[in-house]
């Protein structure tokens, strides 16, 4: 059996019990072993780095306790600065009305789920949301989009014979800003990989709606691309919250980190599940746990 890394780490550090203060030197092993843990949970190599200096600055000249071995001590410095890290900035939605939310991602990520289910949250906190269908690429999505809408009992706006997503968008705003809606959700198109074309039209989008919210919906599992992904559309249209998706399947989530790491945004909420009601509030202690293994 994989031993946990408090284990490894207390094993490393086993020489330190009773004795001194934390130093580069002595905990040099045990920084090898955090290293490894953090590059198995696919966090970027250059993320990783950064952590570790982190790690480093917070924890050279600690005394070492006697109550607690030195492994646990530096497993707790670890994990409250992972928390830190990704708890930082404000969770709370912006209080603007109406509440516009542009939603962003690759394809396949869980956009237009994502969509559906913060509709669904938004409707439960008493407000009165709509979804706009701007993936004029896939009518496969404008059909799930609007199924989904039917499920939670939620407008959805859709133009099947306009194919460019900024008109529809500005179709959207002249004709349905009248009709009392207090949070808009506008579900893009994405791509498998970044494209310079759908970067474009999420810069129009963005202009012409000015959106409260940009979201960049996430998987989990996106590993090592997530800074990539991250960097493209936060020096785009500077995403404000990310939506970590899938977590429900096995990823060990280190994208949270490097997502967080290079956008700055906070990761507002977290996909646990396909149904509709699987979207939860995310817990940066539970990321923690989850990325340290
Ligand atoms: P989009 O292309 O980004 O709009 O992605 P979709 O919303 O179509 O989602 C792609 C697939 O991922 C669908 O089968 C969704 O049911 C699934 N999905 C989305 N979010 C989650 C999640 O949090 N957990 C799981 N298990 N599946 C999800």
């Amino acid at each position: 059996m994989l031993e946990n890394l408090t284990e490894r780490l207390t094993k490393a550090l086993r020489n330190l019990r009773g004795v001194g203060k934390l130093s580069e030197e002595n905990m040099a092993e045990a920084l090898a072993e955090v290293r490894q843990a953090l590059l198995g949970a696919d966090v970027h190599f250059k993320v990783v780095r950064e952590f570790i200096e982190r790690v480093k600055a917070e924890s050279v000249g600690k005394e070492v306790l006697q109550s607690v071995t030195p492994g646990q001590q530096l497993v707790k410095i670890i994990h409250d600065e992972l928390v830190n890290l990704l708890g930082g900035g404000a969770t709370e939605l912006s209080p603007i009305r109406p509440l516009k939310i542009l939603m962003v991602g690759l394809h396949g990520s869980g956009k237009t789920t994502t969509s559906a289910k913060l509709a669904k949250l938004l409707k439960k906190r008493g407000m009165n949301p709509c979804l706009v269908a701007c993936d004029v690429y896939r009518p496969a999505a404008i059909d799930q989009l609007e199924a989904l809408g039917r499920q939670i009992d939620v407008k959805v706006y859709s133009d099947r014979g306009e194919n460019s997503a900024v008109k529809i968008a500005k179709r959207f705003e002249r004709q349905a800003s009248e009709d009392g809606y207090d949070a808009v959700i506008f579900d893009t198109a994405g791509r498998l990989q970044i494209d310079e074309g759908l970067i474009k039209e999420i810069i129009d989008i963005k202009d012409l709606v000015n959106p409260a919210e940009v979201f960049l919906v996430a998987d989990s599992a996106l590993g090592q691309e997530a800074v990539n992904v991250a960097k493209h559309f936060n020096e785009a249209v500077s995403i404000t919250g990310v939506v970590l998706t899938k977590l429900d399947g096995d990823a060990r989530g280190g994208a949270a980190l490097s997502i967080k790491t290079v956008s700055g945004a906070p990761i507002k909420f977290a996909g646990v599940g396909e149904k509709l009601d699987d979207l939860d509030v995310f817990h940066p202690d539970r990321m923690a746990q989850r990325i340290l293994g």
